[in-house]
């Protein structure tokens, strides 16, 4: 099975948009904000917390980048009007990022001012190394206008804690997770462990610095450390809270994560951009592959 997942999934993005379709489903939220809010309101309904996101990246054109920059402003005030339990994550290079920093600036400008308005919290995702300084750029820009406004730290990175440490010199707002991309052994760890011990020393290190932290991992085992360390420590409970990706199965983990009162966040994707979006996940995670399949003939 694990062999027919992953010949699946390499052909993936040669086959028709219709074949991959139900495969992307259980990751991606619908292809507009009417049908993510559906989703988002049932998922409030059950006690969670919900971030959301446009899906795309690299835009490649100042034309495209601000048409996605007014979609952001628009969304802070469908969520505000839909009375949502969601603030928003955006990637940088969907805004214009690998165009230029100047006009990144800009429209980051316009949609800080709508997380502003609209008293909302906003996310930037980070993406491969090339953008990391700049994020931290915007970063700063963002919080020159919004308060609540927070980063993405990726435990495979070297340079995160150092990162920790230069955000902690004013109130901090992180995101750990381990990181998506392929990073050279120059800059990142490559190994499972240390790439698990690092995001387990990050999260107690923004924690002890007094940061609020986004603890973003689907790896149980990890989820089960840092609970344990977390009750151990007696560390209040408005300090962090759990995220995980829309569709990612977690073994009921995130209801008793609710129950036992810690605030449990989902990222949910939507957009017209799901197809590229659900081979990538597809790719990381080809067990999904049967998983899905199984579902879909369990319901014929
Ligand atoms: C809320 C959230 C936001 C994120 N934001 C960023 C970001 O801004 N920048 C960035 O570089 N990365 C981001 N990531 C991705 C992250 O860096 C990891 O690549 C991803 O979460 C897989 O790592 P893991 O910690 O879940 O552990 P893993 O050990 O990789 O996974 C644990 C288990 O979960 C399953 N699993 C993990 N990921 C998936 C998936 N996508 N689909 C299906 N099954 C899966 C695997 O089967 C595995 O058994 C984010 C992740 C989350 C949860």
């Amino acid at each position: 099975m694990a062999l027919f997942n992953k010949i699946i999934a390499t052909a993936l993005p040669i086959l028709p948009r219709w074949f991959v379709r139900p495969f992307a489903n259980p990751y991606v939220a619908g292809e507009t904000f009417e049908e993510a809010k559906y989703h988002i309101r049932a998922l409030n309904e059950k006690g969670f917390k919900t971030t959301i996101d446009i899906l795309g990246e690299h835009v490649e054109s100042k034309e495209e980048a601000r048409k996605i920059t007014q979609a952001y402003c628009d969304l802070y005030a469908s969520i505000e009007a839909e009375k949502l339990d969601c603030n928003v994550s955006i990637k940088p290079t969907h805004i214009g990022l690998s165009i230029s920093l100047a006009e990144t600036m800009a429209n980051v400008h316009l949609i800080a001012n709508a997380a502003k308005n609209t008293d909302n919290f906003l996310r930037l995702d980070m993406e491969n190394s090339p953008y990391t300084d700049a994020t931290f750029e915007l970063l700063d820009h963002c919080k020159s206008i919004h308060a609540q406004t927070g980063i993405v730290l990726q435990a495979y990175l070297h340079r995160s804690m150092d990162d920790v440490h230069r955000l902690s010199a004013s109130d901090f707002n992180v995101r750990i997770c381990k990181g998506i991309y392929q990073e050279s052994e120059q800059i990142a760890y490559q190994s499972e462990t240390e790439i698990s011990e690092h995001f387990f020393s990050l999260v107690q290190a923004v924690i002890k610095k007094s940061g609020y932290c986004a603890i973003a991992t689907h790896d149980l085992t990890l989820v089960s450390k840092i609970e344990s360390w977390v009750a151990e420590n007696n560390i209040p409970k408005d300090q962090f809270e759990f995220q995980v990706l829309y569709g990612v199965p977690m073994e009921g983990r995130l209801e008793s994560l609710a129950k036992k009162g810690y605030t449990v966040r989902i990222y949910v994707p939507f957009g017209s951009a799901w197809f590229d979006y659900s081979v990538r996940r597809l790719k990381e995670n080809p067990k999904i592959i049967s998983y899905v399949l199984k579902n879909f003939f369990k319901g014929k």
